[in-house]
């Protein structure tokens, strides 16, 4: 019963979804069969909403379990006393409202929106999918819009747990590589476009071998979990801080010529060397300084800071270098 029910359903939303172009004036057609659906898509957790292509957006039909999705009632919403985009969140509507401009422009007959959120009468935020169909006259004039909506908020937020934790270092539990990769990436890109300024700070600890050998290397990790948090409270919003791998860590910093960049490091430098670490008490680090400039790739920045630091071993470490 609930698997015909299902397959009903789906055969319901591709026929509406993926009607062939020579089909595009059969609304009334259409219409009919959105009617003759609708006690169907009721017994769905997925949402219908048909509203009318005037300035006031307004709803002309909305299945009833959209009290599931937002907490307003269908009643509400077909007696205008509530509009659906006012409950889309706010970050997000310019783009859904994007998405829909591009769909009209383009002339298309169905699109789906790139996920997006709304916000329940009870202020929880939900994500959604959302396909629509733009419905047209004879003259190709848009008369009409239907949307199938469906809660995805579960599927997303796993989707957003995953992406955090492919991007968090599972000791220090601040970014791992992949992150600062994908933000360096950015850099290069807000660099290239807007000439932008960013620097890099590449971190290495002192040594740090003979704290394991000393002191185990669970005691090691410690460190490693007090160091990162040492430079997470030491460092603005807007900077960005990962481990880079073992003992070494990177910041990236947004609008910041190599003079800042270079200040920051001393300035971290000093801090690391006067904080009391738990057990092993006093450790130091060594930095490597680099800026993006015209004729370095990514690569060569990141490869820059690494001979920077070098440097700043071979000059006896806990000490600074810029490249
Ligand atoms: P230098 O001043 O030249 O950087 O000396 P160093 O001893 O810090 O450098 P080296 O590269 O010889 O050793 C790095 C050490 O960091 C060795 C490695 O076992 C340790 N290490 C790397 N990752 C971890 C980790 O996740 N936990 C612990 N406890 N130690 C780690
Ligand atoms: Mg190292
Ligand atoms: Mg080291």
């Amino acid at each position: 019963m609930v698997k015909s029910l299902y397959l009903s359903i789906s055969i319901f939303v591709v026929a509406l979804f993926f009607i062939p172009f020579h089909l595009k004036r059969k609304v009334d057609t259409l219409e009919q069969t959105l009617l003759e659906n609708q006690t169907l898509v009721n017994l769905s957790s997925a949402i219908l909403l048909r509203w009318h292509n005037d300035s006031a957006s307004r709803i002309y039909y909305a299945s009833q379990n959209i009290h599931q999705l937002i907490g307003c009632t269908k009643q509400e919403l077909e007696s205008k006393a509530l509009s659906f985009s006012h409950c889309i969140y706010e970050d997000d509507i310019n783009r859904v409202l994007q998405d829909m401009q591009d769909a009209i422009e383009k002339k298309l007959l169905t699109f789906t929106h790139k996920p997006y959120r709304v916000v329940t009468k009870t202020n929880s935020i939900k994500w959604v999918q959302n396909h629509t169909l733009l419905l047209r006259d004879a003259n190709d004039n848009i008369v009409s819009f239907v949307s199938y909506i469906t809660d995805i908020t579960e599927l997303k937020n796993s989707e957003l747990r995953l992406k955090h934790l492919s991007q968090t270092d599972q000791l220090t539990k601040i970014p791992n590589r992949m992150y600062i990769d994908a933000q360096l990436q950015k850099q290069d890109y807000y660099f290239r476009r807007n000439a932008q300024a960013c620097s890099i700070l590449l971190i290495d600890i002192v040594f740090f071998k003979s704290v394991n050998d000393t002191y185990g290397h669970i005691l090691g990790d410690a460190v490693l979990v007090e160091f990162a948090q040492l430079l997470k409270n030491s460092i603005r919003k807007g900077d960005h801080l990962g481990r880079w791998g073992g003992e070494e860590f990177l910041i990236v910093l947004p609008h910041t010529n190599i003079a800042k960049a270079t200040a920051l490091a001393q300035k971290l430098r000093a801090i690391i060397y006067e904080h009391r670490f738990c057990v092993v008490e006093h450790i130091s680090a060594s930095f490597g300084v680099s800026s993006l400039v015209d004729e370095l790739s990514i690569t060569e920045l990141i490869d820059a800071a690494d001979k920077a630091l070098y440097t700043s071993k071979a000059k006896g470490r806990n000490c600074v270098t810029y490249a």
